[in-house]
């Protein structure tokens, strides 16, 4: 038997740890025989030591036996992709991404999580549509994969349930953005889910926990390699999140804006994202086709409405009214104008997301109950020309209060300059 405190103390003086001490640590943790205390003095001593590629597979390997794997690929009889983000301000991608895939053709089953801080999770983007549930028993979900070819769920519990208590606990402990803990907790879970095959949307800037792009590559490249030891194929695409990912950030008008993209009338940023995404799913897929070839199907998917038609179906197959109408609005609305004319230089994405969990669109702490109505919606992005007095975003808000106050942060988000903006473009770098 080990000793945790002994692991903790040679991790903290550098040294490498061997694979079935990992599993010992983290599947004793699992089953309550090892406190939080110590495992949270464990991932301190990974932030300052690290761990290298065979110590980052042992631990997610040991993360994957904490609980059940699904072979959703043997279920289906076909070959499965999966896609994840590690999480920005206004990303709805997988709620677009899912019907315009699984409308080419190719079946999309995804376990999904919810927000948590200024980053929004697709679970609670999803039950912001009345009547919407997230809840299937896993024969449930593989039925309504094959028969409406797209269903998204909550994780469930005993898939990777040592991720589920570790996050908690890095939550709180100043823990979460340590490299090798998120390539890991994120390649566990798509591993078990079954995905043969997944997309990794990195997401690069101040609105994400990778701030450089040269940290984004590190974490790429790990989960690049924790994918080559598990025998699945993995692309990386790393991506901006130095602004908020289209124009809508908050529950439901991030639906109402998937929604609008899935019929081809989406913004431009988050148009090329989801395009691009799912021309590499469709290139990884059974179908057999180049990513240019994906890239012109899931266009046309989009533009003759078939798409659409997938979204609808899969909405009201978990319970849900795909009716935009129907989806909850916040009371007070109010626009927000430019104070001058000029360049817009920058919008901060992570002032915006904390502007919309001050409105009531996140959770500071896990319990807290979210208000699907509220939230923000960017009119001017990076690169725009406003004229002073243009609407600049609205505010969704409860009160007249809290949208002034929402207002204050939002306007501090942006900086209006006499120069146009460098272009960035959403799509910064692919690794495969
Ligand atoms: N997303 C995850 O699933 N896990 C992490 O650790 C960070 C982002």
């Amino acid at each position: 038997m080990i000793r945790p405190a002994e692991l903790i103390e040679r991790k903290r003086n550098g040294e490498e740890l061997a694979a079935d001490e990992i599993a010992e640590l983290i599947l004793g943790y699992a089953r309550g025989e090892i406190p939080d205390y110590q495992l949270a003095a464990f991932c301190m001593a990974v932030y300052f030591r690290g761990l290298n590629a065979a110590e980052t597979y042992a631990l997610t390997d040991a993360m994957i036996r904490s609980g059940r794997t699904l072979d959703l690929g043997a279920a289906l009889g076909r070959k499965v992709v999966d896609k994840h983000s590690t999480g920005g301000v206004g990303d709805k991608t997988t709620i677009a991404v899912g019907p315009i895939v699984a409308a080419c053709g190719v079946p999309v089953g995804k376990m999904s999580g919810r927000g948590l801080g200024h980053t929004g999770g697709t679970l609670d983007k999803l039950e912001s549509i009345p009547g919407f549930s997230v809840d299937l028993s896993v024969d449930a979900f593989i039925e309504q994969v094959r028969d409406v070819g797209l269903a998204i769920i909550g994780q469930t519990a005993d898939l990777v349930p040592a991720d589920k208590q570790l996050y908690g606990l890095r939550d709180v402990t100043a823990t979460v953005d340590i490299l090798p803990l998120i390539a890991s907790s994120i390649m566990s879970k798509k591993i078990a889910g079954g995905a043969d095959a997944i997309v990794l949307d990195v997401k690069v800037g101040d609105g994400a926990f990778m701030k450089t792009i040269e940290d984004a590559r590190v974490l790429a490249e790990a989960m690049l390699e924790l994918g080559r030891y598990a025998g699945r194929e993995v692309v990386c695409l790393l991506t901006d999140m130095d602004q908020p990912l289209g124009a809508a950030v908050g529950n439901a008008l991030e639906i109402v804006e998937a929604r609008a993209t899935v019929c081809g009338e989406g913004p431009p940023d988050f148009t090329e994202l989801v395009l691009d995404a799912c021309a590499r799913l469709l290139a990884l897929s059974d179908l057999g086709i180049d990513a240019a070839e994906g890239r012109r199907r899931a266009e046309s998917a989009v533009a003759d409405g078939a798409a659409l038609a997938v979204y609808e179906r899969w909405i009201r197959a978990q319970g849900g009214d795909p009716d935009p109408g129907v989806l909850p609005r916040a009371p007070v609305i109010r626009e927000l104008l430019a104070p001058v004319a000029g360049h817009v230089a920058r919008l901060g994405a992570i002032d915006v997301g904390h502007a919309a969990l001050h409105l009531g669109a996140g959770r500071a702490a896990k319990a807290d109950e979210i208000d699907h109505s509220v939230g923000i919606v960017c009119r001017a992005k990076r690169g725009d020309v406003v004229a002073e007095g243009d609407v600049l975003a609205e505010i969704h808000a409860r009160t007249e209060n809290e949208a002034k106050l929402g207002a204050g942060e939002v306007l501090a988000a942006y900086v209006i300059g006499d120069v146009p903006a460098p272009e960035r473009s959403i799509l910064l770098d692919v690794i495969a």
